[in-house]
């Protein structure tokens, strides 16, 4: 039993609800008593995640339309009308510039970009009004990092899309924000396939630049999460929370 049970009876979907920070805001919304349903790429995990946490779960790639229609048509076959979205998935890669090549832009971009735009036009029939959508976008959309272009332009056009979603959808009553984070410990890092030396030293260099001197956990990010998608913030639209240890601040 949650400390608190702000999600009682809602339904809230989760895409990249299978890994990272995805999965700690599904068991944080599940212990605050919502119905959950996650979709994610990796049929392994996604299992796992059923089994242990009893969550909906369906693999989907986000970038293919199909995947997305069908996913809301299981989630309102088995849950019914949802009360958040969380549009979480997405890839992260730190390319240079002149190795960024057309295959791996459009992988991005397909990925951050158009995966999320379509999760939310296509979640909206499925929706209750007074619904919240939140949406997963970086601090990078407010500082550079060298040879990381495309991925900080993608959480840019994420940051903008909670602006113009929350326009669109103020006659539906329904809210939209971002959630943007600093570095935070997740398996995205794991995926970048470097050397694990190599990793601890990007990660130490990281670190050193961050004014409260750690990474974000998973925790630190779903918490502002869950106070985004319920009424706790019913005041609140087109807005971001910054969780980042002050990186884009300071
Ligand atoms: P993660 O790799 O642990 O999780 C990413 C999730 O997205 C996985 O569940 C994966 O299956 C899913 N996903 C990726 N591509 C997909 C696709 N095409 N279709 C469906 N699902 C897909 O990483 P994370 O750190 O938990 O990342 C979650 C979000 O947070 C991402 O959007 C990421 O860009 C963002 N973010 C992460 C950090 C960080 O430091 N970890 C910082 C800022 C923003």
């Amino acid at each position: 039993m949650g400390e608190f049970m702000r999600y009682k009876n809602k339904v809230a979907v989760i895409t990249g609800g299978n890994s990272g920070i995805g999965l700690e805001t599904a068991k944080k919304l599940s212990t605050e008593g919502a119905k959950v349903a996650i979709c994610g790429r990796d049929l392994k995990t996604l299992n796992q995640v059923a089994d242990q946490y009893g969550f909906l779960a369906i693999k989907v790639d986000v970038s293919n339309l199909l995947d997305i229609d069908n996913f809301y048509r299981e989630v309102a076959s088995s849950l019914g009308k949802i009360d958040l979205l969380f549009a979480n998935a997405g890839i992260y890669k730190s390319i240079p510039l002149l190795e960024t090549t057309e295959a791996l832009y459009d992988e991005i971009v397909d990925t951050n970009i158009k995966g999320l735009f379509f999760t939310v036009q296509k979640s909206i029939p499925h929706m209750n009004s007074d619904a919240a959508i939140v949406l997963t976008s970086s601090v990078l959309n407010h500082k550079a990092w060298a040879g990381n272009s495309i991925y900080s332009a993608t959480k840019a056009a994420v940051r903008s899309l909670a602006r113009s979603f929350a326009a669109d959808l103020l006659d539906k009553k329904i809210r939209v924000n971002a959630v943007s984070p600093g570095p935070t410990f997740t398996p995205i890092f794991g995926r970048l396939g470097l050397p694990d030396d190599e990793l601890k030293n990007v990660a130490d260099h990281i670190m050193s630049g961050i004014p409260l001197k750690r990474f974000g956990t998973t925790e630190d990010i779903a918490n502002a999460v869950l106070f985004l998608g319920c009424s706790d913030s019913a005041f609140m639209t087109g807005a971001e929370i910054v969780v980042d240890g002050g990186l884009g601040q300071i």
